[in-house]
């Protein structure tokens, strides 16, 4: 059996890997599970598996969870904090580490599964965009397997040549054509957007997903990061990234080769295929996800970003050519003024702006320690108070 620790296992990732787990019957041991604050969500959690630890990050949280696991009489031992979450992330009964936990927070326990040497299912898009160079030198050195979960990144995988890493030129790679749905407002007047409200902005058309990165999607921040992501999994540079616009969210990237082919993936629009072909490459195994039907689908529309509506991916591209510490600074200034969003104190438009401002008062530096890092992350969050103080 496989052992597995499920970093952020309530969320809609962690779920969605519980469920191909399940599907999979005794192939999978589920060793750990971790949660911020939902005690009752875990909690279930542990009484369907009886995992050998489970990890609250919130200190109370902890408290309460460890009350019910003794009144139920269940052997998992409940651990807490960030040191709960590296904990169950290097246990040497564990291989494979999900990273589901969204933003920042799931960084220093996702750098501890690669510095382990552990396979990294990584869904947390986020801490790669924070880490870059830092978190591929630590795959690299302790020789962990990192494989993307999200969607394009695991297509783009899938579309690959075996030995891209030396470089897409050297492999007759061309471009990466990397698809994005447009969200919600792909299609709403510019002046309407002012006053688009949080549940509008995570009503996303074609994938059910947690409100952070929902409202990223309907930003295109979500493309943003995500082309920063495929930056650092696929060793380039923004110069050989096209995004480009599919509405139906049928294929989820395309590889673009020298000769004229055009490798694309598809499949329907559900993180269990991703999470599935991550979990068992480089074998398959069923994910409980119906093939898709072609017939069904019958058209694929395609067209190029508007970034007039979406300034956010803009900005992104700006960060990883700007290099060191930008794109951290870019992460923590979205997710401050995405949270002030979800919180109804700044209107849609304004996360743009935030980011904006954010960027060009903090100043960058080689991103070459988790010190400077993490520093830089704390200045861009205050930035982005003031900024938000402002709007
Ligand atoms: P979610 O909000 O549904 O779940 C987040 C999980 O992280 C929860 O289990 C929560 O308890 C935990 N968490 C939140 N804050 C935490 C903190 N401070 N410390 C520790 N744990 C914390 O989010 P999601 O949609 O599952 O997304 C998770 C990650 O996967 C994100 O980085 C997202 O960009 C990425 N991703 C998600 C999807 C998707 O379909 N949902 C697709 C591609 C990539
Ligand atoms: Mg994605």
């Amino acid at each position: 059996m496989t052992g597995v620790t499920i970093l952020g296992s309530t969320g809609s990732i962690g779920l969605s890997t519980l469920d191909v787990i399940q599907h999979q019957g005794p192939r999978f041991n589920v060793v750990a599970l971790t949660a911020n604050t939902q005690v009752e969500r875990l909690f279930q959690q542990c009484v369907q598996l009886e995992p050998e630890y489970a990890v609250m990050v919130d200190i109370n949280a902890a408290q309460k969870l460890e009350d019910k696991i003794k009144k139920a009489g269940l052997s998992t031992e409940v651990k807490q904090g960030v040191e709960g979450l590296i904990e169950v992330s290097v246990l040497p009964q564990v291989e494979q580490v999900m990273a589901a936990i969204v933003g920042a927070a799931g960084l220093l326990p996702t750098l501890a599964a690669a510095e382990a040497g552990k396979r990294v299912l990584l869904a947390n898009k986020e801490a790669l965009v924070m880490s870059g160079q830092l978190f591929m030198d630590a795959v690299a050195k302790h020789n962990a397997v990192l494989l993307p979960i999200d969607s394009e990144h695991n297509a783009i995988f899938q579309c690959m040549p075996e030995d891209y890493y030396q470089g897409l030129n050297k492999c007759g790679v061309d471009r990466i054509l990397l698809t994005a749905s447009g969200g919600p407002f792909r299609d709403m007047p510019l002046e309407k957007l002012k006053d688009v409200t949080p549940d509008q902005a995570c009503a996303h058309p074609n994938w059910d997903m947690g409100r952070k990165i929902s409202v990223d999607s309907a930003t295109m921040m979500n493309k943003g990061l995500e082309l920063i992501e495929a930056c650092w999994l696929f060793n380039t540079t923004a110069d050989d990234i096209n995004v480009v616009l599919h509405p139906q969210s049928v294929i989820h990237s395309m590889v673009s080769y020298v000769d004229g082919s055009v490798l694309a993936q598809m499949g329907m629009p559900d993180m269990r295929t991703p999470i599935a072909h991550a979990m068992s490459w480089p074998e398959r195994m069923s994910s409980g996800v119906n093939a898709l039907d072609v017939f069904e689908v019958a058209t694929l529309d395609f067209q190029r970003p508007d970034y007039q509506r979406f300034p956010c991916l803009g900005l992104a591209e700006q960060a990883i050519r700007q290099g060191g510490t930008m794109p951290t600074i870019l992460n923590a200034a979205n997710e401050v003024a995405v949270q002030a969003f979800l919180d109804e104190k700044i209107a849609f438009p304004d996360i743009a702006r935030v980011v904006d401002n954010v960027m060009e008062k903090t100043g960058s530096h080689t991103a070459d320690t988790l010190d400077t890092i993490l520093a830089d992350d704390r200045s861009a969050r205050e930035q982005a108070m003031n900024a938000i103080a402002e709007c």
